[in-house]
């Protein structure tokens, strides 16, 4: 390999938002991800709500904010 122009190839951790930690090389040390093979849908077999950045809860505070205001229509549940 040419001198100089290879970045470092070292043990990695990579973590999930869900806790578990898989061992590999990489050239970064520590790499986070949202999503694994433990905890995805496809992979549990479980139907799973998938939270991107608090969007579920930013609809669910808005949705609320809808509910409070006076009722002229039923809204179907
Ligand atoms: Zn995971």
């Amino acid at each position: 390999m040419k001198e100089g122009i290879h970045p470092k190839y070292v043990e990695a951790t990579i973590k999930c938002a869900c806790g578990s930690e898989v061992k590999t090389r990489s050239t970064k040390t520590e790499i986070h991800v949202e999503i694994c093979s433990n905890c995805h849908p496809f992979f549990t077999g479980k139907q799973k709500l998938v939270d991107t950045a608090g969007r579920i809860e930013k609809f669910q505070r808005k949705y609320a904010k809808k509910q409070a205001a006076p009722e002229e229509a039923a809204a179907p549940q």
